[in-house]
């Protein structure tokens, strides 16, 4: 699985991180990025916090 956030439309919401503080984090500028790659076994709280973003900013590739 690779994760990705299009920051330019993310409103820092913290959703993502706080859901999957493994994988996201809020940058300095207040935006998410990923911060790590997710480990196999996160897929499932991946998925969650891409789907959870209120303005779908977070994209997942599977393998
Ligand atoms: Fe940005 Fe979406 Fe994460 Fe909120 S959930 S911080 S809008 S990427």
């Amino acid at each position: 699985m690779y994760v990705k956030v299009i920051r330019e439309g993310c409103i820092g919401c913290g959703q993502c991180a706080e859901i999957c503080p493994q994988v996201f984090c809020l940058a300095a500028d207040g935006l998410a990025r990923v911060e790590q790659q997710p480990e196999s076994g996160l897929d499932a709280v991946v998925q969650m916090a891409a789907e959870s973003c209120p303005v779908s900013v977070i994209e997942v590739e599977d393998d």
